[in-house]
């Protein structure tokens, strides 16, 4: 099978072959090793030395041997990268892939909320989930993913109140998971935002044999008809663990249809569709924007100039005690 070719800005032609080819040679070169998240398009994950979602990510990130490591991800993502490993170059291929769930809680206006939470007498916990940037991440007590927040809120005193940011799905689903009431900051993902119950209830009728499997960043009423619940690596060991061939409806960033083709290709992946635009076309909203700028280009681009870099900044400090606390103990 022969990829399409890639045309890059100024509108020179490649070949996604050669540029892999080019990326191996040049990381090595370069001793740096390749980390990608599951919503990076599928060419990147498969030249990437470490595959996976934030929190497999974040481990593996402490294992790597090489000086430097390229993140093909989001600026969250690189910036917990370079908390959890100051010593080493942190890469990644476009400044601009920010996140809309992380920009919807801005550190100023946290800060603001927390201590108007704190005149009132109210004694509480911030736990963020890792979608803010590092500099919200100083400012809480314990930063959650998908795959660890539930077992995070268990450890969270039961005399304390907890706020919740950025996500008010996720923090909704894991009210109802663990019997916690939480704060929640109105903060949400313009991807899972999307998604269109109408399509889910008519792709429902279309195979009712199907199973749903669904991300907790999804709004409620998607989650309410949905038979597996999880993040990333959970919806993937999930299909792994399921012998026989089945289809799954899948309400997630599209991308995330690669891996589990590649984990178990026994089985049907369909990809929930967003919702219609006024004009009546489904849109491709079920692709984040901001990881789609991560391409095989930029990526080799990054190696040869060894940047854009994540540069140090003096509140990592407090973040990578959190981070610690959080995920790694
Ligand atoms: S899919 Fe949503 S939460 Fe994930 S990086 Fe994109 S905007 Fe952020």
């Amino acid at each position: 099978m022969s990829l399409p070719v890639i045309q890059d800005s100024s509108g020179t032609q490649e070949d996604p072959l050669d540029l892999m080819d080019e990326i191996d040679v040049l990381k090595k070169e370069r001793d740096v090793s390749i980390l990608a998240h599951f919503y990076v398009d599928g060419e990147i994950q498969d030249i990437a030395d470490y595959t996976g979602d934030s929190l497999k990510l974040a481990r593996d990130a402490t294992q790597v041997k090489t000086s430097g490591i390229l993140f093909a991800g989001v600026h969250f993502m690189g910036e917990s990268t370079k908390i959890m490993n100051p010593e080493k170059r942190v890469l990644i291929p476009d400044l601009q892939a920010g996140c809309s769930l992380a920009e919807s809680c801005p550190p100023d206006q946290l800060a603001a909320f927390q201590q108007q939470l704190r005149d009132q007498g109210r004694d509480f916990h911030t736990v963020a989930y890792i979608n803010t940037s590092a500099a919200v991440k100083s400012l809480v007590d314990w930063i959650v993913t998908s795959g660890n927040a539930r077992e995070i809120i268990e450890r969270v005193p039961q005399d304390k109140e907890i706020l919740f940011v950025p996500d008010q799905h996720l923090g909704r689903y894991l009210m109802e998971v663990t019997g916690r009431k939480m704060i929640l900051w109105p903060g949400s993902c313009m991807v899972h935002e999307v998604f269109s119950i109408q399509d889910l209830i008519r792709m429902k009728k279309r195979h009712p044999e199907s199973v749903v499997m669904a991300h907790p960043e999804c709004p409620q009423n998607i989650l309410e008809i949905t038979d597996v619940i999880g993040g990333t690596e959970k919806m993937r060991r999930h299909v792994m663990a399921t012998e026989s061939p089945t289809t799954f409806l899948v309400a997630t960033e599209g991308t995330m249809i690669h891996p589990l083709e590649k984990a178990a290709p026994q089985h049907n992946y369909i990809p929930v569709p967003g919702i219609m635009t006024s004009s009546g076309e489904t849109c491709a909203c079920n692709r984040c924007p901001h990881m789609s700028l991560n391409t095989l280009q930029k990526v080799r681009d990054c190696l040869k100039n060894d940047g854009p870099e994540i540069e140090w900044q003096d509140y990592f400090a407090t973040a990578r005690e959190v981070l610690d606390r959080s995920l790694l103990q």
